[in-house]
């Protein structure tokens, strides 16, 4: 692209993404009784979509591109992990011109902001796991666009010793590329300090999360998807206060009984493809149309604090394994081989919350998610937990169709509930 026109691209993707950002705080903004403490994550999404904030937080920035990276070892060379999947429809369009049509909109969209100077952070490498065919290949766009890669090898399953002791190797060679890239050498108190950090952060936003076990549920969906994301990139400390505040303001709403919506609100978990800000179309679809959504099994939000890793007096040498099984052994990603786990979680899910039917959105071309969607939707049949299945994109021309399938699915839950309730 030659300067002027890469001046004009990224001139005209800045001002789309805080249009594109307005209209879904907007939205997000209209519910009514919002907690006070979101303030500061809608906040966060305003100066970050105007392109006003850069992110608090010292030290060098590292791109990562999935759930699968081990935070712990950037954060321990004094740098800041951000991840870069980027959910704005602005940036999905500068991609289109370097992806193919099919490619799937997350993919085409963090392509399309980094060749539109959209990131606000200056990076000194990217790490991208081998999961997906389409982040595998946009490894090797990034790196012939000029960025430095890092292709952290993943193996296709989890269960095997083969695949756990290949995996504690490619974290190894990580830790050795983020040395080089920050100049910094780890070492084991660096390393501690990252886990006991991050292991804070866990528990806090496991609190958050366990608080929507809540008969109403305190928190909106679209309000807890909101603040999982801002973890890709805000200060993990200022985050951890800000989620800490946002739990005592919930746990007095728990304590007199006061929900995010009306008080039969269906409830609803959420998975699949990964619903990034400003992208947040189903979500919120869903809210608008009086469900609340009370959990999720999502890579850009419960999965991304899901585990810790233990930490006891080891060496490094023993930090870094227990750093890769942290991240490998939960996985629940559908690029994995053999993903049972994934069924087994959702119907835990699906019972510790007490929902009233799972949705499952699949963006086009994200085969992995598609793939899986029949087997996921036969296993909650079986235990009598309905799933409606939509596929969808960046771009708002859908809605329509989509919201005609919402309310259909939400209608068919209430009618249920309505029997249940009279059998009794
Ligand atoms: S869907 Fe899987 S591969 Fe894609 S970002 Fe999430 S965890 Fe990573
Ligand atoms: S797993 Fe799906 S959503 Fe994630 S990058 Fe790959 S194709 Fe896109």
């Amino acid at each position: 692209m030659s300067t002027d026109r890469k001046a004009r691209v990224s001139r005209t993707a800045a001002l789309h993404l805080a249009m594109e950002s307005e209209e879904m705080l907007r939205r997000i903004e209209g519910f009514p009784d919002n907690p006070v403490a979101m303030g500061y994550f809608y906040d966060l999404f305003r100066s970050r979509g105007k392109g006003e904030s850069r992110p608090s937080g010292k030290g060098k920035a590292v791109g990562t591109l999935c759930v699968q990276v081990p935070e712990e070892l950037i954060r321990a060379c004094g740098a800041r992990p951000v991840r870069l999947c980027s959910g704005a429809q602005a940036h999905e369009s500068v991609g289109a011109e370097i992806m193919p049509a099919k490619s799937c909109p997350l993919v085409k969209a963090t392509l399309g902001m980094l060749e539109s100077g959209g990131q606000l952070e200056d990076l000194c490498g990217i790490v991208v796991p081998t999961t997906c065919d389409q982040k595998r290949k946009m490894a090797s766009l990034l790196a012939s666009h000029g960025y430095p890669v890092h292709l952290l090898e993943m193996p296709p399953v989890k269960d095997s010793e083969g695949a756990r002791f290949y995996w504690q190797e490619s974290v190894k060679e990580l830790a050795l590329t983020l040395e080089k890239w920050t100049g910094v050498r780890l070492n084991r108190k660096s390393v501690q300090a990252a886990i006991l950090e991050r292991s804070q952060a866990s528990r806090v936003f496991q609190q958050l999360y366990a608080l929507q076990c809540s008969q109403p549920a305190p928190l909106a969906g679209k309000d807890l998807l909101l603040v999982a994301n801002s973890y890709f990139f805000d200060d993990i400390n200022c985050w951890r206060q800000a989620v800490a505040t946002l739990c005592m303001e919930l746990e007095a709403r728990v304590a007199r009984g006061q929900g995010a919506g009306a008080r039969q609100a269906p409830r609803i978990l959420f998975t699949g493809s990964p619903p990034i800000f400003p992208n947040l179309k189903v979500p919120v679809l869903v809210e608008e149309a009086g469900a609340v959504i009370v959990a999720d099994e999502l890579c850009s939000s419960a999965r991304l604090l899901h585990d810790q890793a233990i930490i006891g007096e080891g060496t490094l040498a023993d930090m870094i394994p227990a750093l890769a099984d942290r991240a490998l052994k939960p996985c629940t990603c559908p690029c994995l081989a053999d993903n049972r786990d994934r069924e087994r979680r959702l119907l835990t899910l699906a019972d510790d919350y007490q929902v009233d039917g799972v949705i499952y959105q699949a963006f086009s071309g994200c085969l992995p998610y598609e793939l899986e969607q029949r087997q996921i939707g036969a296993g909650l049949a079986q235990k009598g937990v309905p799933m409606l299945y939509v596929e969808t994109d960046y771009s708002p021309e859908d809605m329509g169709q989509l919201s005609t399938r919402v309310e259909a699915f939400l209608e068919s839950i209430r009618t249920r509930k309505y029997h249940k309730g009279v059998k009794k």
